[in-house]
């Protein structure tokens, strides 16, 4: 299985789970909260091979670590991937909105600087600010919108922007998402999970419970489940390898 955004630091003992993971998933991107989370949890997941752990800043907990600013810059160089980072225009963020929009800037111009990362962004109720930072200064980057949440249009200027999109069970089982989703072309989706924060009845989601996407896939774009794990697996191996091209 593949999951593209899972919080695995997150869970109540990582450690015990990672010889699950490392049985039943073939790539998980280890998204964390803020840069010294990186740090920590980077070294302890080094050496599972199928897990990467990319550098982030949750714009939720933004300001109250705007120290932290200076470390996820110089941060960037040193991994392929970055995130969770983005822009959340909800209203309780509100006073941190200009903050999120200065340092998600910040974040595509010094990942471009560095040849172009693989970005996991976050973008709830702001999918515009987002998209206007992604059009103004990513070129190389490889955005890869998480939980996109936006209107159908927002969705047209994604996709015509070229970004990704990786899906959870939450999303994929909503009207809404179901219908965003069908929009997108499969050559631009990956499953993933955003557990432990996403849960089903109070249990959060495992990263090998993107099974689930993938059935979801299957019944939206009406094909079997087998050719959905295939396009998956495309998907990861065109996105690493370009990254690793350039
Ligand atoms: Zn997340």
């Amino acid at each position: 299985m593949i999951d593209f955004h899972c919080h695995l630091d997150l869970y109540r003992d990582p450690i015990a789970l990672l010889s699950e993971v490392s049985r039943r998933c073939e790539f998980v991107l280890a998204v964390t909260t803020s840069p010294r989370a990186w740090v920590k949890t980077s070294k302890v997941f080094q050496d599972i091979a199928c897990v990467a752990t990319a550098i982030g800043f949750h714009p939720e907990i933004l300001q109250e670590r705007i120290a932290e600013r200076d470390a996820l810059i110089a941060g960037i160089s040193q991994t392929p991937f970055i995130g969770e980072v983005g822009i959340d225009g909800s209203p309780r963020y509100a006073n941190s909105i200009k903050m999120q929009e200065e340092v998600f800037c910040d974040v595509i111009q010094e990942s471009e600087r560095c040849g172009g990362r693989i970005l996991s962004i976050h973008s709830r109720n702001a999918a515009t600010k987002v998209l206007d930072i992604l059009e103004k200064y990513s070129v190389k980057n490889i955005p890869v919108l998480h939980w996109f949440s936006g209107s159908s249009n927002e969705l047209d200027r994604a996709i015509g922007l070229g970004t990704w999109f990786s899906v959870n069970p939450i999303m994929a089982s909503a009207n809404k998402g179901a219908s965003l989703i069908a929009k997108i072309p499969l050559s631009k989706l990956l499953p993933e999970t955003d557990a432990p924060f996403a849960q089903n009845k109070g249990v959060p989601y495992m990263p090998w419970d993107t099974s689930i996407v993938i059935r979801q896939f299957a019944n939206i774009f009406n094909i079997s489940v087998a050719d959905v794990e295939l396009e998956m697996k495309k998907n990861l191996k065109y996105l690493l390898e370009t990254y690793r091209d350039e």
